[in-house]
């Protein structure tokens, strides 16, 4: 329990950037979560270089954080759009090359179906870049045959 009376979630954030400079970007953005108040990063996987599936632009790097968590699944999500804010993402188009992109995609075993948040993230299971690094610190949450589907993937560790 935290000092909000609220229980600590475990839950899992995927860090993505393809502009500027993508490493010191991510590496900042572990460091301003970690700052967060209600959110305490508990591990980080390492970074990693994927080329961009329908977005554009030069190679993704890529992470997953582990955080421990006494915000809300929403409230989560809006401190992440703040950190993306903050490093001067726009979103000129769907899929645009970003400075910054932090998805939700695992909040405790909670299932959310809302207009602004889906979790599980939909997406998760299709992409190297999520599963790979995900795998890394939390092996138990990457069944094989879940790798196996995006082994075609080229993916690359730093
Ligand atoms: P994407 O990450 O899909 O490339 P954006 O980062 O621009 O695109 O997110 C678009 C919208 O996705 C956000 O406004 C947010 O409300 C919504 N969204 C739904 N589920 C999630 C989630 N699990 N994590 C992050 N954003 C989510
Ligand atoms: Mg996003």
């Amino acid at each position: 329990m935290s000092d909000t009376g609220r229980p600590e979630v475990t839950a899992y954030v995927a860090l993505g950037a393809n502009l500027g400079d993508a490493a010191r970007t991510l590496r900042d953005a572990l460091q301003t979560l970690g700052r967060t108040p209600g959110i305490r990063l508990t591990q980080a996987s390492s970074l990693y270089q994927t080329a961009p599936i329908d977005s554009s632009g030069p190679d993704y790097l890529n992470a997953v954080a582990e955080v421990s968590t006494t915000l809300t699944a929403p409230g989560l999500l809006r401190a992440l759009q703040a950190i993306e804010n903050a490093a001067g993402r726009e979103r000129p188009y769907r899929n645009a090359p970003r400075t910054l992109d932090l998805d939700l995609l695992l909040y405790g075993s909670a299932r959310i179906d809302s207009p602004e948040l889906t979790v599980p993230h939909p997406r998760m299971w299709e992409r190297a870049f999520v599963l790979v690094p995900l795998a890394e610190m939390a092996p138990d949450l990457v069944a094989a045959d879940r790798l196996s589907t995006v082994a075609g993937q080229a993916i690359e560790r730093l």
